[in-house]
């Protein structure tokens, strides 16, 4: 029997943020993750509303650009949602965390507390490997994605077909996680993630850049600066934490204070009660040794920030947010932004528009969340600590599957996809395409 498909793209489709897929299958509307763009405010901030109502939703992963709309489909439609234990809770706070910005900015969030305490009665625990009916003959099974603690690929089945829907993925060893799983069985649709699906990115390797980043630290710690890491809270805060912490007990750094702010805290204590999702090495740390490395008496945690400002020695402040769209991270750039003696390293993919973004593009003049702006003076560096696969390991990712047909290229800016796409058909000979937002595309198999 033929079985008909429709895959609307409803976010996420030659953009970054928003991400969200309505497939459309015989007897159920699946919604596959529901983000919002973090870098534009109004219309094009959330995905479009699905053609179809929901039966159940599934989150890849707690990256707001996945979940962040997941509250108000929640409320809408009542429908479950799928999600592995960790990115339930990594969600949840930074849920909360997207409110408390919007207070500050004065802006209107699209949900409300209430509605993110709600979600404990939607959400159903997925764990990897584990296949869970959903109705019939439809079957969700999460594999690992590598990306961050919990991420997550989801495979939909049914009788004659089934497809795999990426989230974000990562196709190397971090310092926390083991690469996206590999050994998915037979995939006839792919939907995968492009952010850096261009053929010009290349990630270093991440021994280059963690050498290049220790050594700049070091000749901003000489110099007698401050360096400013803003970092996403889940996942890079993390790798750079542990980074530091290996060259300064090594002695390949200078001791100096890091002080750790934000969100951070909150996330590292989820580091250790999902120890079970972390790699080998740190899950026998904390289980065995009880130590983890994310506790070590290298980190401050901040209670006053007025201190590492105003301490005249260099110091280290990890802080989010890690594209400089609020939370401490703000504060101290407008303290410690003017002064050329300091750095500020940005360690992640910074959505056009954001003002990590705009820094890194060259800007200067840097307008500041309360009214205002900044000259940035400070030395503003890049460090590749990317969980994304570049496109040499999106194509490797790829020849791993069995009986692919169609490969749908998604959450990449559009020269990405497009080219992405591209290079799928020509070098795979498999059916490639980057579709739109909006786009409803039907699928014979
Ligand atoms: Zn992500
Ligand atoms: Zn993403």
């Amino acid at each position: 029997m033929k079985q008909t498909l429709t895959l609307a793209f409803l976010g996420g489709a030659r953009e970054v943020g928003r991400t969200s897929i309505l497939l459309e299958l015989e007897d159920m509307n699946i919604l596959l993750d529901c983000g919002i763009n973090l870098g534009i405010r109004g219309e094009n901030r959330y995905p479009i509303s699905p053609p179809k109502k929901p039966d159940i939703a599934i989150v890849s992963h707690a990256h707001l650009d996945h979940s962040g709309y997941i509250p108000v489909i929640a409320r809408k439609y009542g429908c479950k949602i799928y999600a592995t234990p960790p990115t339930q809770d990594i969600s949840e706070i930074l849920y909360i965390d997207l409110l408390k910005i919007a207070k500050e900015c004065n802006e209107a969030p699209p949900f409300e507390v209430k509605d993110v305490m709600a979600l404990r009665k939607y959400f159903i625990d997925s764990s990897y490997r584990t296949p869970i009916i959903l109705h019939e003959n439809t079957r969700l099974t999460m594999y690992r994605s590598g990306h961050i603690l919990g991420s997550a690929m989801i495979k939909i089945e049914t009788d004659d077909l089934s497809i795999l829907y990426t989230g974000d993925l990562s196709m190397r060893n971090s310092k926390t996680l083991e690469m996206a799983d590999i050994d998915v069985g037979k995939v006839d649709i792919l939907i995968i993630e492009s952010t850096y699906g261009h053929s010009s990115d290349k990630h270093p390797s991440r021994q280059k850049t963690e050498q290049e980043f220790i050594k700049t630290i070091e000749k901003t710690i000489k110099r007698g600066g401050k360096i400013l890491i803003p970092a996403f809270a889940v996942g890079r805060a993390q790798e750079v934490m542990l980074t530091l912490e290996s060259h300064m007990r090594s002695k390949a750094l200078t001791n100096v204070p890091i002080y750790i702010d934000g969100m951070i805290k909150k996330i590292n204590e989820l580091y250790r009660i999902y120890w079970f999702y972390l790699r080998p090495q740190i899950r026998r740390a904390i289980r065995y040794a009880k130590r983890n490395p994310l506790e070590s008496r290298l980190f401050t945690i901040v209670k006053d920030r007025d201190e590492p400002v105003e301490r005249e020695e260099p110091c280290i402040i990890i802080s989010t947010s890690g594209m400089l769209e609020g939370g401490p991270a703000m504060f101290y750039l407008k303290e410690l932004g003017s002064d050329p003696k300091n750095l500020i390293c940005l360690t992640g993919y910074q959505v056009p528009g954001t003002r990590g973004r705009r820094l890194l593009d060259g800007e200067r003049k840097i307008e500041l969340p309360k009214g205002g702006s900044i000259e940035v003076l400070a030395g503003v560096k890049m460090f590749d600590f990317s969980a994304h696969a570049d496109q040499p390991s999106l194509f490797r990712f790829i020849s791993y599957l069995r009986g692919l047909k169609k490969v749908f290229c998604i959450h990449g800016e559009e020269i990405k996809v497009l080219d992405f796409s591209e290079r799928i058909k020509k070098n795979k000979k498999i059916e490639a395409y980057a579709p739109k937002v909006g786009e409803r595309i039907p699928i014979q198999v």
